[in-house]
């Protein structure tokens, strides 16, 4: 199974840490060893002083595809699950300033904690769907996919260009303003509207 990552697809969150727009959807991956499931907690890494948070929409792949054309798109997702794109921004920052890959701020094991799945047949509007973040019972983070830079079915055309794309493989498509340090002891909840879909424990 693969796990990619959309960066900078909200433009709130590209002013907020001072980045550049881009032309094309800024694409990483994560290894499967990042996930956690089933609210599991999550374990602060003794190599970073500085994990954020980042929730994110993550849209779940159903059949497999290359070279998927924008207008087919929709056929290639059947899911959504709210995720946390746990970011080491220290050595984010470090690795940006050097232009290396930044593999070891976003792939590391536990940097993506990922509630349970919800058929897109349950939403309503997949394209004004609201999901947030709150930090110890205040919110951080309020989201909106119709703000999305680069929208599901365009990400899912563009990786497929690269990457042959398989039933399971999962998409997080970018975070809102909002992203923050972390601390043990925090307690992280998602929602995907009013419906609380996950909850992190900082330990
Ligand atoms: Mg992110």
């Amino acid at each position: 199974m693969k796990v990619f990552a959309v960066g900078r697809n909200y433009a709130d969150h590209i002013s907020e840490l001072q980045n550049e727009r881009p032309d094309e959807p800024v694409i990483f991956t994560k290894p499967e060893t990042a996930l956690i499931k089933k609210n599991a907690p999550f374990f602060y890494p003794d190599f970073s002083k500085d994990i954020h948070f980042e929730v994110e929409i993550v849209i779940r792949i159903c059949q497999a595809g290359k070279n998927i054309e924008e207008r087919f798109a929709h056929k290639y997702y059947d899911a959504l699950a709210l995720g946390i794109d746990f970011t080491a921004r220290d050595l984010q920052n470090k690795l940006k300033e050097k232009r290396l890959p930044w593999d070891l701020a976003k792939g590391f094991d536990g940097s993506g904690p990922i509630s349970n799945f919800i058929s897109l047949s349950e939403i309503e509007d997949l394209k004004n769907l609201n999901f947030s973040l709150k930090q110890n019972g205040e919110t951080k983070q309020e989201g909106n996919t119709s703000l999305m830079l680069f929208s599901f079915d365009y990400i899912v055309s563009f990786v497929s260009k690269y990457f042959t794309l398989k039933k399971g493989d999962l998409i997080f498509t970018g975070t809102p303003k909002g992203v923050g340090p972390v601390q043990i002891g925090d307690v992280l909840t998602g929602y995907i509207e009013d419906k609380k879909m996950l909850e992190v424990n900082v330990k």
